[in-house]
Parts: structure tokens; sequence; C-alpha cells
């Protein structure tokens, strides 16, 4: 990948989170997806290293970067474990971000500084067991009581949500579409439940659950930004999210790519390394051009960002393009191996499972087909 397009703090950055996840997650990421272990002493670890708030201005406990850096820490742990860079990219980009976009400042004060040493959690609520791609139809409702707001309804798939302390959840505040819908801040409390973890194909360091309100009281002043704007924060926020997860799908990508060096130039067949085989050279060729090309959208749409331009086109262009490396990718190493890539000695099954998801959260691939098409084709797309 060209470093030019890297200033040096980002090269220092990358250089950090690369050296932290070869050292602390990549030795034990196989150990950790066998036993289903989220490895949380690691998360806090990052947070002592500001790898959890990436973003966040350092009055507010954060490191005080940009996106790009967002990005590249993103890959180096993705790289090493999918599963720990879901957690990562949530607590950074689904939780910090919506708060400092909508937050107020005591808000931020109170949440911000305890997220970014990783003492507590967050989770991103925006999803129901009946409303994924259309968000618009989400029925969890918030009514106003005792001063407050009282929660009932159901979520879906809530990654860091087994041990968050801290919920941006998107509830139904007046009538049905998009404009009946706000965000707020929830904690853990009565008539708040959380569901076991849902047995999924990969990502299995990462928590992911239901969650259920019957009646959860959240304070009047834990409504996030103003009401009816929950699911235009919602959105914004999924903008930047977007980019992170084409930089976990980097990372994985290349991750598929290191093992299927490493076995092509030490696995004999027919007399000498299966690196020598053009069948076993081209998919690798293939593969390394769209990882690059993968890296460039994903820091195109970053650096837009940075600079304060509309990034939500470049981010789902970022995420489609890099999110189909990931599977191509992993597909690759697994056709490298051989036999032992369908193997659980090797990691590349792993890379195939966990590479996947990348295609599906954060909107899939067709949504963001979808949100490429009316930004090229306007209303007349609708
Ligand atoms: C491991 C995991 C972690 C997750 N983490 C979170 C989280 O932390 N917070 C959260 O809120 N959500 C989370 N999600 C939810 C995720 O974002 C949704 O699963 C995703 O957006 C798709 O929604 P759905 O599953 O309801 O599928 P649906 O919306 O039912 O879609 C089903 C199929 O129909 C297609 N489709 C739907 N609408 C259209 C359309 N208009 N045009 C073309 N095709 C369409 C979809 O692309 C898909 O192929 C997570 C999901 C998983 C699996």
């Amino acid at each position: 990948m060209p470093a030019t397009l890297l200033t040096d703090t980002h090269r220092e950055v990358q250089a950090l989170a690369h050296e932290f996840a070869q050292a602390e997650i990549a030795p034990h990421a196989a150990a950790w997806n066998e036993a289903h272990a989220i490895p949380l002493e690691v998360l806090r670890k990052m947070g002592e290293l500001g790898l959890l708030a990436v973003v966040v201005p350092e009055d507010l406990g954060g490191a005080g970067l940009d996106a790009t850096s967002l990005c590249l820490v993103v890959e180096e742990i993705a790289r090493a474990d999918a599963g720990t860079s879901t957690a990562v990219a949530v607590q950074n980009g689904l939780v910090a971000s919506p708060l400092l976009r909508a937050g107020n400042r005591e808000q931020q004060a109170a949440w911000l500084p305890r997220l970014a040493t990783g003492e507590i959690f967050g989770a991103y609520a925006l999803t129901e067991p009946d409303a994924g791609s259309d968000t618009a139809a989400l029925r969890t409702s918030a009514t106003e009581r005792d001063g407050g707001w009282s929660i009932s309804g159901a979520k879906q798939w809530i990654t860091n949500g087994g041990f968050a302390e801290l919920y941006v959840l998107f509830a139904r505040t007046g009538g049905p579409g998009a404009r009946g819908v706000s965000a707020f801040l929830a904690e853990r409390g009565p008539g708040f439940e959380v569901g076991p973890e849902i047995p999924k194909m990969g990502l299995h360091t990462s928590s992911t659950v239901g969650l259920s309100f019957d009646g959860l009281q959240v304070p009047a002043g834990n409504m996030l930004g103003n009401p009816g704007e929950g699911l235009k924060l919602a959105l914004a926020t999924l903008d930047g999210g977007r980019i992170t997860i084409a930089a976990q799908a980097c990372g994985i990508a290349q991750a598929a790519v290191d093992v299927a060096i490493d076995y092509a130039g030490t696995r004999v067949a027919f007399g000498g390394p299966i690196a020598r085989f053009q069948g076993i050279q081209f998919p690798l060729a293939d593969v390394a051009a769209k990882l690059d090309a993968a890296r460039l959208l994903t820091r195109h749409a970053a650096a837009l960002r940075d600079a304060g331009e509309p990034h939500g086109l470049a981010g789902a262009k970022a995420k489609l393009f890099a999110s189909s490396v990931a599977v191509q990718a992993a597909d690759m190493a697994v056709q490298t191996l051989g036999g032992y890539g369908y193997s659980a000695e090797y990691p590349a099954e792993r890379y195939y499972r966990d590479a996947k998801i990348t295609e599906i959260y954060e909107g899939t691939s067709e949504i963001q087909r979808l949100v490429i098409a009316r930004g090229l084709l306007g209303d007349s797309a609708r």
C-alpha cells in the first residue's frame, strides 16, 4: 500500500496498532475463537493505548486523531482477529461517534472518558427482529413517563451487547416513519433484559445478542440529539461506521493474503513449492491488486470525512468493494491451502467465515448499492 498517502502520525499509529495486534491478539486468536471467548482484558489494554477512542478529542479522554487513523487501527486489529476488531469498530465508530456528533457537553463528559479507557463498553442498538435494512420500520417505543422515557420493545444482533453498559438506542417517540424516531443513551436497569449470545457462523470473539425492554426508564436528559432526529443520527453514524468496516475487511483480506503466501512458499507438490504454479500465483496476484484498491477507496472515504466533506457515497463504495475483496481473499486462501485450508489447524477457514459478515452488517451489500445508485440517480431512483 502506498505509504506516501499517510502522514508520519498515521504511520506511527499504524505501527503501534500492528505491534499490539501481533503481540497481544494474533497468537491467541485461534484459541479465543474456538472457545468463543471475548478478550475483554485485551480490549481494555487497547483503551490504555487510546485505541478505543481514536477520534475523541484529548480533553474528553481520547487520542484526538482522525478517521484515517481509526481505519489503520481497525485494519491492523482485524488482520489479527476480526471479532476483536468489531468491538473496537463499534466502540469508536458507533458509540463514541454519535456522542461526539449529537451529545451535549454533559453527556460527552459523562461517557466519553469512560468509553475511551475501556472502563465501560458501549453498543449501538438500531436493528430489530423485524427491522434491519428497513430501519424506518423500527417499533421499539419510548413514551414520556415520570419526567423521563419509558422504553419497550426489542433489538436484535447487538454487537458488544452482552457486556456493554451504555447502549445508543433508537426508539419511536412519534408517529410512523423516519421522523418518529429519537436516540437515547440507555443503561441497564429494571425492564432491560440482555438475551443469550446468538450462535453465529464466525466472529466468535464478538458478543452478539438480542435485547428486550419492558418499561425501561431512561432519564429525560439521556435523549441524544433532538427528538425526531434519531434516524438521521443513526444513518449519519453508519456513514462513518461503514468506512471502519471497509478497513476491517481490508484487515481480514490482508490476513488471508499473508497465510496464502506463507503456505505457498513451503508446501511441496510435484517436486517443489506450490508457489511456482500459476494456478496459485494468479489468484493471489488478483486479490493483492484488489486489496490495494480496497484500501485506496477506504482511505479516500476516510480522508473525505477528515476534511469535513460528504463521505456517505464514498463510504458505501469502500464497504461494498472491500467486503467483496475480503470474501474473495479468504476464498483464495482456503483454496491455496487445499485440505489444510478447510481445516481448523490453519486460520484460512476462520477468515472465510469472518469475511462474510462484512457484506452484511452496517448495511448489506445490496443496501450499499442502493445508497450508491440513489447518489447517482437522485430522486428518479426512488
Ligand atoms: C454479527 C452481527 C452483528 C451485528 N451488529 C449490529 C449492531 O451492533 N447494531 C445493530 O443495530 N445491528 C447490528 N447487526 C444487524 C445488521 O446490521 C443487519 O443484520 C443488516 O443490516 C441486515 O438486516 P437484516 O438482517 O434484518 O436483513 P434484511 O433487511 O431482512 O435483508 C434480508 C435480505 O434482503 C436484502 N434487502 C433488504 N432490503 C432490500 C432492498 N431495498 N433492496 C435490495 N435488497 C434488499 C438484504 O440485502 C438481504 O440480502 C448485526 C448483524 C450481525 C449478523
